[in-house]
């Protein structure tokens, strides 16, 4: 079966953002089978799209578009996939009590232009939407056997209304057997090509299970899949081929799936029975922000403090006002003094002090922007990291927060 996609969106055309349900709705039909063979991207043109959709669906047997299925005037790819088949629309009765549910559940005024997104090709299949608001739409062409899909542009809607109802029923429609699994591998530290380098010999040779790479904010995630009869055998596949690949990258994976480094940080924290505290100078609190993204972190986070200015790193934190005015404040030595100092106002068991450049100005000669200090305190002593990230003021802040998240690990 060949399958092609179009992603709707001026927004797309002109660079605003970055088409990531195309890729990810490429690699999902690919597990299941089928071949992507085009991939196209139109704007929230009437004419173009019926144009790009219409050669689209002269190639293929399933055309799957993203996009344009809102509330306003430009949102039109179920009109033009209806005017394709020589279809009318109608108001989906159920759709309307949905969409008005949405509303009244989150205490927001519905506006009567919320009603198209209940506008439906006459005899689509309608597929609901768990985390917004307009459905998605299924159309078939009686006469060619052609298939029209139309999901919605968020990608958070588009992934869960894949998983949950379009993977079934392409399942079922073309009888696909058996189960397909994926297991990600979470890692942190290596770049991708050395990463690639380690475990090269698998990905080339392997189709089942296959491995593939994705380089995602900072880590690289490993997605091992696997096809087999029924879902024990395919996990079956996917843990032989992980224990062999394992050993490989062994202290560069952090977690699995949904697993972040905050949560493999606070839950060897919790293990160790070890408390933290945190001086944040150029992160601005990030670290501590990310480390309360987990349910349960006041378990072992005992409090930080964001100290941007001199005044604060000596006075509340309790950094030499010398090791300042000889060192300066993006130093080892301020650093580790930052993490004694909070780890001992705030008596924990550990502490972390992170003082860097960020940039864009505030660079020297010696200390250039993205220059990182990140200090470890614990029972054992006191260790700094010295770090050179590159990237705008917002990634520098980003990369420190997740070398900081991994250090705590080690
Ligand atoms: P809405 O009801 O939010 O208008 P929609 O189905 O009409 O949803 P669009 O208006 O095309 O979808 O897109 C909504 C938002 O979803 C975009 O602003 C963008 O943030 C995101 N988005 C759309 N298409 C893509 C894509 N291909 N890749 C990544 N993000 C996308
Ligand atoms: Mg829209």
């Amino acid at each position: 079966m060949i399958v092609e996609l179009v992603s709707t969106g001026t927004e797309l055309l002109l660079g605003q953002i970055v088409n990531t349900n195309a890729p990810y709705l490429a690699a999902r039909l690919n597990e299941l089978g089928f071949s992507v063979l085009y991939q196209t991207t139109v704007g929230d043109n009437r004419d173009r799209m019926k144009s790009v959709l219409q050669s689209a669906i002269e190639r293929a047997d399933i055309v799957i578009t993203s996009g344009g299925l809102g509330p306003t005037q430009g949102d039109i790819t179920k009109e033009v996939t209806a005017s394709l088949f020589n279809k009318s629309m109608y108001l989906h009765e159920e759709s309307v009590r949905r969409i008005k549910r949405f509303f009244d559940e989150r205490r927001l005024c519905m506006t009567d232009n919320n009603l198209r997104q209940a506008m439906m090709p006459e005899g689509a299949l309608i597929v609901e939407n768990t985390c917004g608001t307009a459905p998605g739409v299924i159309t078939e062409d009686q006469a060619s056997g052609k298939i029209i899909i139309n999901l919605p542009g968020p990608p958070h809607e588009l992934a869960a209304m894949t998983e949950t109802s379009i993977v079934p029923y392409l399942q079922e429609k073309f009888g696909i057997q058996g189960a397909i699994v994926s297991k990600v591998l979470r890692t942190y530290g290596l770049g991708e090509s050395a990463l690639e380098e380690r475990i090269k010999e698998y990905i080339l040779s392997q189709s089942n299970p296959t491995l593939a790479l994705l380089a995602k904010n900072g880590e690289i995630h490993v997605r091992i899949t696997s096809r087999a009869a029924d879902e024990e055998q395919a996990l079956q596949l996917i843990h032989d081929l992980e224990s062999q690949i394992r050993p490989l990258l062994q202290e560069y994976i952090f977690g699995t799936g949904e697993e972040t480094l905050e949560a493999s940080a606070g839950a060897l924290l919790l293990n160790r029975n070890f408390s933290i505290a945190l001086a944040e100078s150029c992160t601005g609190g990030l670290v501590s922000s990310r480390i309360t993204d987990i349910p349960g972190s006041s378990r072992y986070l005992t409090g930080s403090i964001v100290c941007y200015s001199n005044t604060v790193k000596i006075d509340q934190v309790g950094v030499a006002a010398e090791t300042i005015a000889d060192k300066g404040a993006v130093s080892p030595e301020t650093a580790k003094e930052m993490a004694l100092g909070i780890k001992n106002k705030f008596q924990s068991d550990i502490g972390l002090g992170i003082t860097g450049i960020a940039g864009p100005d505030g660079a020297t000669p010696d200390k250039p922007v993205g220059l990182v200090y990140i200090a470890v305190a614990g029972p054992g002593g006191v260790v700094c990291h010295e770090h050179y990230f590159n990237g705008t003021r917002t990634n520098i802040k980003h990369r420190t927060a997740l070398a900081a998240l991994n250090h705590l690990r080690h």
